[in-house]
């Protein structure tokens, strides 16, 4: 079982149009065609999204995904158009608000993977190859790979997982073209991540970008980018390859709900019960500790 253990209700605002409710953010669409992005401060564990939320998570991600859309734009477009809520909209949506050009999106989940661990793990030891790659023998969980890998994934509906596939299998879905340019964009995109966040004591292990077409046919990067929500987080410090290493954001939340303490059984069918208020305050200091190693500078909540 998975999904929500209670299912966000929309906000109604005059002149958008609800379109959907993501694990973590609001998607509406403007009257003159733009897209609004929501980030709520809700969070997921093992496939579900927890009855507990984490105060400025919301704003935390989206600041961060902004600050990367901005280190990376001579590397690539990006589909933000500003970060002022529309007229109308709730005011706690201030400081959690993108809104967009709405794109063309390529049904295609970017991924680029640095280090070795996740799926691409369970595919490698099965296979010695990640998604058509083949890669060195010998490497174990958290291995970091010289040369990142694009390996793309189709997207699942909420609650299902990702399928991934092999470049061939998205050339020949989607072109040859396309599927050269997602890669090189994808990598270069990846390779100029993972070198930041490394001098600033963060590994991006992986990460997964979508991207859209605008009207003139160019390919724009969209949705979130480098935010522990679309990718692995590791604090470089603690860094061992040969085992799993903690999740910069979520190991509280995971060690708690796997604990006693929770009474939780993960593998009982049943939805996992609130955070108690300690793991909530230890996560939300992750988000703010990652925010600050990367962005050098303080979130400033208010
Ligand atoms: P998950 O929480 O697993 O990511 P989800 O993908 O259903 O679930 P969101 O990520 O919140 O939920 O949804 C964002 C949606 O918006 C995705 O379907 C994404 O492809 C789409 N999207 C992102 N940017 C754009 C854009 N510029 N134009 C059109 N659609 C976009
Ligand atoms: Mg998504």
């Amino acid at each position: 079982m998975s999904g929500f253990v209670e299912k966000p209700v929309p906000v109604e605002v005059p002149g958008l149009t609800h379109l959907h409710t993501g694990k973590v953010r609001d998607l509406y669409a403007t009257a003159d065609g733009r897209l609004v992005m929501v980030a709520s401060d809700r969070v997921s564990a093992f496939d579900w999204v927890l009855p507990t939320e984490i105060p400025d998570k919301g704003r935390l991600l989206t600041r961060l995904s902004l600050w990367w859309f901005e280190r990376l734009a001579d590397l690539t477009d990006n589909h933000v158009v500003s970060d002022t809520p529309p007229p109308g909209a709730p005011a706690d949506w201030a400081g959690r608000t993108l809104v967009c050009r709405r794109l063309d999106m390529v049904p295609v989940e970017c991924v680029a993977r640095g280090y070795l661990t996740g799926s691409g793990l369970a595919e490698y030891r099965a296979t010695g190859e990640v998604c058509g790659v083949p890669l060195p023998g010998g490497l174990v969980d958290g291995s970091r790979l010289e040369q990142p890998i694009f390996t793309p994934a189709t997207k699942a509906e909420v609650g299902e997982h990702d399928e991934n596939v092999s470049y061939a299998t998205v050339a020949a879905r989607h072109g040859e073209a396309l599927a050269a340019e997602l890669r090189e964009r994808t990598l270069a995109v990846y390779e100029r991540g993972r070198a930041v966040a490394e001098e600033r004591g963060i590994l991006l292990a992986d990460t997964k970008f979508e991207f859209g077409r605008d009207p003139g046919g160019r390919l724009v990067l969209a949705d979130e980018v480098f935010t522990p929500d679309s990718s692995r987080f590791w604090p470089a410090e603690s860094w061992e390859p040969g085992h799993a290493q903690p999740s910069f954001d979520k190991q509280y939340i995971r060690d708690w709900l796997t604990s006693p303490a929770s009474g939780w059984d993960r593998a009982a069918e049943v939805p996992p019960p609130p955070l108690p208020d300690e793991v909530v305050a230890r996560t939300r200091d992750k988000y703010v500790e990652a925010f600050e190693r990367l962005t050098g500078g303080s979130p400033d909540l208010g």
